[in-house]
């Protein structure tokens, strides 16, 4: 799971069966579009999340673990369906999910690596709902939870969701710019295979050395050398970069002759 996220995160877990259930009762389920808002939750306690899972069935007679997502340490974990209608946040449950931080945060920091799991499972549900609010459990109901600043993680999951949509911008840009560059390579590929068929070489020929300015060589071979090992350098090489910006210019001129 990367997201264009700026830090590495390990695939999330779903480990919804593997937690304790109540033995009768069961989640019921939301409508997608009743989705409005994600709410960040701490555990008020360090204990492994079998055991959260153990106290909201035995404690609240709940049909499991309340919360849809968690950090667990330094592993993100899916613990219900995303459209369960589970019961984490007292007037509220109808239309967010929950997503809660192993540890009692009113005891210590949030860990920077649990900080970097929060956000990741932020950005993945926003992936699901673009719209979705993000609020701290006690935005919506009379708690102390999550005991941590939650304009901090708003600010900075959308500092992330800018850094990840530019990210998007330069990827299809990057790419764009490569499919114009291998173009001119293929289009000189083409020309050089016309120049070796005696029907076509003279006229071949004069096209070819239209580049021969642009690429500083003076035959028909040479510059069709020099291109396509400018494109064999464009799809991954050492000097992947140079390559494309050498072919745009070539591309460039090509344009201008009609050549492409
Ligand atoms: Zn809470």
């Amino acid at each position: 799971m990367k997201f264009g996220l700026p830090y590495d995160v390990p695939p999330i877990e779903d480990i919804t069966d593997q937690l304790p259930k109540h033995p009768t009762k069961t989640w019921g389920r939301r409508k997608f579009d009743e989705v409005e808002n994600l709410i960040v939750h701490h555990m008020a306690s360090e204990a492994p999340l079998a055991n959260q899972a153990k106290y909201h069935i035995t404690a609240h007679d709940w049909p499991g673990i309340a919360y849809s997502l968690c950090v667990d340490g330094n592993r993100l974990v899916q613990t219900n369906d995303l459209l369960a209608y589970t019961t984490h946040a007292r007037g509220a449950n109808h239309n967010s999910i929950g997503i809660s931080i192993r540890g009692d945060l009113s005891k210590r920091s949030m860990t920077t690596v649990e900080r970097q799991m929060l956000y990741a499972g932020i950005l993945l549900v926003k992936s699901i709902w673009p719209n979705i609010k993000i609020k701290a459990h006690n935005e919506v109901s009379a708690t102390s939870c999550p005991c941590t600043d939650i304009n901090l993680i708003r600010a900075e999951v959308a500092e992330l969701a800018l850094h990840i949509e530019e990210q998007q911008q330069y990827e299809q840009t990057l790419s764009a710019t490569r499919i114009q560059a291998y173009a001119a390579a293929e289009r000189v590929q083409a020309l050089y295979d016309h120049y070796n068929d005696p029907r076509w070489s003279v006229a071949a020929e004069i096209k070819l050395m239209w580049l021969a300015e642009i690429t500083g060589y003076n035959t028909p071979k040479d510059i069709a050398e020099r291109v396509l090992w400018l494109y064999q350098e464009a799809q991954g090489g050492k000097f992947q970069n140079e390559a494309v910006r050498k072919l745009l210019l070539i591309a460039d001129v090509m344009k201008q002759r009609g050549l492409l």
